[in-house]
């Protein structure tokens, strides 16, 4: 793309919600830090020791104390005195854990009794931070499968949705990843992933038409409930997809 079709690009684009840019774009972008660490999307994974973590910590630390500095926030405000090192563990502890930390174990069962219907857990929290803002995304998920020859623990899914939760997430590419677990795991014989969520970034940022009760709802559908629409409907309608509130 040459400067020209760059700036008509930008212009016709208006940068006010910064669109994802075209590949030659994107290319030219560093694959290392300036440790010489790799880096990686933002709801990638890459296990971290406990020390790397600290680490990343006290880097951010420093960082954030220079982002206060240019926002003119005083740390003689006894609010904001250790925000910096505040903000710096809830991203690499809580908010964006999923991405340095080992998936959970999950413990698969056979499907002794040959359970040949709709497994649905309903209601999971949906706890995650968009990528585009790195505002919250807060909502539920449920799911459900016909297992093939495994069945897996309830209480897992939770845990493997709050995992792939704990980072920076678009909704779409959440109940993808969710899904290819699964089936990775258990290979179902069919998996249906729903989300529904609010976005925080559109309702703390006024962005009109997205009202405090507007939710973001996402399925995700594979082998038999992708392919048989009286299995899909059951599916809906057990998890309340009806009277969405
Ligand atoms: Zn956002």
């Amino acid at each position: 793309m040459n400067n020209l079709t760059m700036d008509s690009y930008f212009e016709n684009n208006h940068l006010d919600d910064f669109e994802s840019e075209p590949d030659e774009v994107l290319s030219t972008f560093p694959t290392h830090n300036q440790w010489g660490e790799l880096l990686f999307d933002a709801n990638g994974n890459m296990p971290l020791s406990l020390e790397e973590q600290e680490l990343m910590i006290k880097r951010l630390e420093q960082k954030f104390i220079e982002v206060m500095e240019i926002l003119r926030i005083s740390r003689r405000d006894p609010n904001s005195t250790k925000t910096p090192l505040r903000i710096a563990r809830m991203l690499v502890k809580e908010l964006f854990a999923g991405r340095y930390q080992e998936a959970p174990k999950s413990t698969v069962f056979p499907n002794r009794k040959k359970v040949n219907e709709l497994i649905i857990s309903k209601g999971i929290t949906v706890m995650s931070v968009c990528s585009h803002h790195w505002q919250p995304i807060s909502g539920d998920c449920a799911i459900g499968y016909i297992p093939n020859k495994y069945v897996l623990g309830v209480s897992k899914l939770s845990r493997i949705v709050d995992w792939f939760c704990r980072r920076g997430q678009i909704q779409e590419e959440l109940g993808e990843q969710i899904a290819d677990y699964i089936e990775d795991l258990i290979k179902p014989k069919a998996l249906g992933v729903v989300i529904r969520a609010r976005h925080y970034c559109m309702i703390a940022r006024g962005v009109k038409g997205n009202e405090e009760n507007s939710l973001m709802i996402t399925s995700v559908m594979r082998g038999y409930l992708l392919a048989d629409l009286n299995l899909r409907n059951e599916f809906l309608n057990l998890i309340g997809m009806g009277y969405v509130k």
